[in-house]
């Protein structure tokens, strides 16, 4: 086929697709609200609305057999059928036999007197439920019925049939119903995508017949599961294959550019290494063999630099930085807050310090002479390493000679934004610093459009904080093991959370309160500092200080000081309502103390709610210091909308494939991804023609992947 024609006809089948629900059969407006409830709209929709599983009726099972929990299909005779009234209600109860043993139906609500009528003592069905053991016997509450006819057939229990998530006033049946409507006329419109003279492209099911035997499998029996699961990765490879086929091209397109071959002399470099009273970990000095072979290329890097908390990133960064200005361009470094970035910027500032470089630091909280004074220098070449918010990079700053640019992002800034830094006139090349070690099917994902250096190694001699979890019984004494800490001369934390910003003002109440009622009545006589997010740059900065310096014994805040912030006296860190918090987030907050060389200390305070699964939760961080295994964990936990920040990470939603469970499927769909592109490389030859515009569709001109065609 031609490539005009193979994409005048991949537009014919994306409008197909599209076609409103309401076009089928049984779907009137008010039926169509219900659904687009459930974000059901087109016929699209309706394709990757997969059951949750199935029920096997092809097969029912002996009565003798079943047991609690499972849902079953059974087959029998009603041996009598009658309207039992107990003290508050009338519940109708028919006595079901098959031979092998008999199971107790029965109904709460419905009409009983119709339910009578066909359901005679004698009659023969096939049914399923869920069912129950009530006093040694089995019930199937609400059971699913037929009767047989004569001939022992009943239309709907020789198949598999699918449970669905519920859909608000609509029954199962009737949904299942529009739903294979809606797959009847969907499915001649579905295409085989990916293309099929890929070499290694695993032997799955076509698309249409994989989209039919996930929605209403052929045949019941022992295969079921084994042919629903190949159907159901035929399709997430899709998915995942246009995933993984963006980022690679804009991964590609990154590369394809010009950008500048730095030159550094290391004459900075080794003056800031000679002054530091440590050397480099092993895995510093690898990670920076691989920025520096970047950052002499003539095309502008990528990477991604992962590393535990602690683990010495910003050294790497300033290294980095430093063989930008030796080789006479500037830096910028960009932090998710500005607290942070204030952070940094003392931090480098007090490391440059004998060096011939000067720091800026610009946030919003900048005083206007300053500001000028330091825009200018940005302009001029005068300052040779910015440090700011990602504001540094955005509205009309200019930079003489930008030739690297750092995000310290945390998870904060998301793939987009980091999408509108690369398209900087200058190209100059990026690092991204991220802290929580990302699960590696993450991070194919997220960051599937970087290179990846990862410090896999702590600087010597760290002591694992002890870390423990308690009730909020308990705070008495963990406030008094504070003071203990405080009369060391130690410095402490104590966190309150703040979940968005819907619920800040009453959080920030809590946290200023909490500041209050330690100033007075718990901690009378020690330097009790408060901060967060709300507060006037200028404060902030203030506080930060008065921490850094030591003057304040006691730190009240939230989790603004989640990253970065680096005191090492700080020895108590007490997260109070810790099961509001991620356990990565939890870990980073963790991360805050144990930086000095005294012995440190991690309390989370379970709130006097949490159940025993929450309870556990946050043992995970008392049983391990090892911020890839909490990680994991915590994406098994909570998922990766959560871990990410769905709204922030910019990825698409997946329709149907979970990173999680389907992590080998992603590998597979980012090898076939990069053979695509080794033999059409941008998409640009046509050898693929529809690829492009699929491509397109599937992320709708994000991450600036619009570029494509
Ligand atoms: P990260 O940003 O990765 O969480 P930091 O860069 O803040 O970690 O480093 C944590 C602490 O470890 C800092 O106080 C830093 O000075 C120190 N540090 C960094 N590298 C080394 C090293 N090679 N040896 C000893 N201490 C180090
Ligand atoms: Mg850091």
């Amino acid at each position: 086929m031609s490539g005009a024609a193979d994409r005048e006809g991949y537009r014919r089948r994306r409008e197909v697709l599209h076609t409103p629900l309401t076009a089928v059969r049984g779907v009137g407006t008010k039926v169509a609200e219900r659904l687009a409830r459930k974000g059901l709209r087109t016929l699209d929709d309706a394709l990757a609305f997969l059951p949750l599983r199935y029920e096997d009726r092809t097969r029912p099972r002996p009565l003798s057999a079943l047991a609690a929990g499972e849902t079953a299909t059974f087959r029998g005779r009603i041996r009598s059928i009658g309207v039992q009234a107990y003290r508050r209600r009338r519940v109708l109860e028919a006595v079901l036999d098959d031979g092998t043993g008999r199971a107790t139906l029965k109904w709460f609500r419905g009409n009983f007197a119709w339910l009578q009528k066909s359901l005679p003592a004698g009659a023969e069905v096939v049914g399923s439920g869920p069912v129950r053991v009530f006093q040694g016997r089995c019930e199937v509450h609400h059971p699913e019925l037929e009767v047989l006819g004569d001939g022992g057939q009943a239309e709907g229990f020789d198949r598999v049939v699918p449970i669905y998530s519920e859909v608000e006033g609509v029954h199962p049946r009737a949904l299942r119903r529009i739903l294979a409507a809606a797959l009847d006329r969907a499915l001649p419109a579905v295409a085989d995508l990916v293309p099929a003279d890929l070499p290694g492209r695993p032997d799955l099911p076509a698309m249409a017949d994989a989209y039919r035997e996930v929605h209403f499998p052929s045949r019941g029996g022992p295969g079921l599961d084994a042919r629903v699961a190949a159907a159901r990765r035929a399709l997430v490879l899709e998915e995942f294959y246009f995933l993984q086929l963006g980022l690679l091209l804009k991964k590609e397109g990154v590369a394809l550019r010009d950008g500048i071959a730095l030159r550094p002399d290391f004459r900075l470099v080794r003056a800031l290494l000679d002054g530091l009273p440590f050397s480099l970990t092993g895995a510093q000095r690898r990670v920076l063999r691989e920025i520096r072979r970047d950052m002499e290329q003539p095309r502008p890097m990528h990477r991604l630099l992962q590393g535990d908390v602690g683990s010495g990133k910003t050294l790497v960064a300033l290294v980095a930085a430093l063989m930008a200005v030796e080789s006479g361009y500037q830096a910028a470094l960009m932090a998710p807050t500005e607290i942070l970035a204030e952070q940094h910027g003392w931090t480098l500032s007090a490391l440059c310090r004998d060096l011939p470089v000067d720091v800026a630091v610009l946030t919003s909280g900048t005083p206007r002479p300053d500001r000028e004074r330091i825009l200018e220098g940005l302009a001029s070449g005068a300052v040779h390493l910015a440090v700011g918010t990602h504001a540094l990079i955005q509205e009309g700053v200019s930079f003489a000679r930008l030739g690297l640019v750092i995000v310290d992002e945390q998870h904060r800034f998301g793939v987009l934004q980091r999408a509108g830094l690369v398209e900087k006139g200058a190209r100059p090349d990026v690092l991204v610093m991220t802290a929580t070690p990302i699960p590696r099917s993450l991070s194919m994902t997220v960051y599937g459009d970087l290179d990846l250096s990862v410090i896999d190694e702590l600087p010597p001699g760290r002591t694992p904080v002890a870390t423990r979890v308690v009730r909020e019984k308990d705070l008495g004494r963990v406030y008094a093991f504070v003071r203990d800490q405080v009369a060391l001369g130690r410095q402490a934390y104590l966190v309150y959370p703040l979940v968005d910003d819907s619920e800040a003002l009453e959080d920030l109440r809590a946290a200023t309160t909490m500041a209050d009622r330690f100033r007075d009545e718990v901690f009378p006589g020690l330097e009790v500092g408060l901060l967060h997010g709300r507060m006037r740059a200028a404060d902030k900065e203030a506080v930060m200080a008065a921490s850094a310096a030591g003057r304040l014994q006691v730190l009240v805040c939230t989790t603004v000081i989640e990253v970065g912030i680096d005191v090492p006296n700080a020895t108590v860190m007490v997260v109070e309502h810790a099961e509001r918090f991620g356990l990565a987030q939890l870990h980073q907050l963790r991360g805050r103390v144990g930086r000095g060389g005294h012995r440190s200390y991690c309390v989370l305070v379970a709130g006097s709610r949490v159940g025993r699964d929450g309870w556990e939760r946050l043992r995970v961080l008392a049983r391990t210091g090892d911020g890839f295994r909490i990680a994991e964990e915590d994406l098994r936990i909570r998922g990766p909308g959560d871990l990410l920040g769905t709204r922030q990470s910019g990825l698409p939603d997946f329709r149907i494939g979970n990173i999680l469970r389907d992590g080998p499927v992603l590998q597979q769909a980012r090898d076939l991804a990069r053979e695509t592109l080794a033999r059409d490389p941008g998409l640009a030859t046509g050898r693929y023609p529809a690829l492009r515009d699929a491509l397109r569709d599937r992320w709708q001109g994000r991450l600036q992947l619009a570029r494509v065609g």
